[in-house]
């Protein structure tokens, strides 16, 4: 695999992209090296990704014609692609698959559901979704659906419905693994008390270091981390720094410094949330994860540290909730 990570056999995991959005438009492929977006398979090799959390999310503007719909066809042009290039890509249905991928060259897919408005109110549909491969669910999007609401539904944002907690429960049954990022403050409590598994905010950055809502306080990364959970350090540019215009990778390190120390070590990922929000200098696009790595080491983290954040912290919580 061509890549100049500072570790080239290091396991790199992006815990969230929309590339798959661009890519049911018609926008451009997943096979063919482009200009436009931040992921592809070629720079998802360049950058040295095993394995990519592919979200299918639905725009709000596709509501009236279903969102279970709309994420069906992500869904499948999700499995057109693992058809057409099964020399470059695998589906990862558990943590074998992302090592299997890693052995033979590969990009291992992972398919993820943000916001779980395509269930609408069935646990059929969530594991029917489970059979076609979708092992990560987001459980809201920024607003309200039959789960739970959103982190921008408002300051009397409610957690879990009664329909929320049993997904909660048939995720941990199943073995998905739950996403909280843009969930709301009172359902993000309500998923740690009842989860038997460990969750993960694969794309929030810290709030002290840049008052989003959607980024987390340390009580909540506390919170998650000592549960077991995973906080993926984000690359949105909105999220890292005020003016986001002026975001740089140095922010993004901030962040993963800060997430270290008070997640701790083991509990801090990676989700850059490439094809679905501005980037920072010096992080355009899927190839730019030597630098990360080399950002780290610049500032005295360790390599078992690195290689943690880079991927193997994932790797544990995902073999230990998906199998
Ligand atoms: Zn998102």
């Amino acid at each position: 695999m061509p890549s100049d990570l500072l570790f080239p056999d290091a396991i790199v995991v992006d815990g969230h992209c929309d590339t798959l959005g661009d890519v049911l438009e018609g926008k451009r492929t997943l096979a063919q090296h482009s200009t436009q977006g931040h992921v592809d398979l070629p720079r998802l090799r360049a950058g040295g990704v095993t394995a990519q959390i592919f979200a299918c999310f639905v725009p709000i503007h596709q509501y009236h014609r279903g969102a279970t719909r709309y994420a069906m066809h992500m869904v499948d042009v999700l499995h057109q692609a693992l058809d057409a290039y099964p020399d470059q890509l695998l589906l990862a249905a558990g943590a074998a698959d992302i090592r299997r991928a890693q052995a033979e060259g590969k990009v291992a897919a992972i398919l993820g559901l943000e916001g779980a408005e395509p269930l609408s109110d069935s646990l059929a549909l969530l594991r029917s979704f489970y059979r076609l491969g979708v092992r990560v669910l987001g459980l809201t999007w920024n607003f309200r659906n039959e789960v739970a609401d959103g982190v921008m539904q408002g300051a009397n944002a409610l957690g879990l419905s009664p329909f929320g907690l049993q997904v909660v429960e048939e995720c941990n049954r199943l073995g998905v693994l739950i996403d909280v990022s843009h969930l709301a403050p009172a359902g993000l409590e309500d998923v740690l008390r009842v989860s038997r598994q460990p969750v993960i905010a694969s794309h929030s950055n810290a709030r002290a270091l840049c008052d989003h809502p959607r980024n987390l306080t340390d009580a909540q990364i506390e919170a998650i981390a000592a549960r077991g959970g995973l906080v993926g350090v984000t690359f949105v540019d909105s999220f890292l720094h005020k003016p986001a215009a002026e975001a740089t990778i140095e922010h993004v390190l901030d962040h993963v410094d800060h997430l270290l120390r008070v997640a701790g070590p083991q509990q801090v990922m990676v989700g850059s949330d490439f094809d679905g929000a501005d980037m920072p200098q010096g992080l355009e696009d899927a190839t730019h994860y030597p630098a990360l790595a080399a950002g780290m080491a610049v500032r005295g983290h360790s390599e078992a540290v690195i290689r943690g954040v880079l991927g193997l912290n994932f790797l544990r919580v995902f073999e230990q909730v998906v199998g």
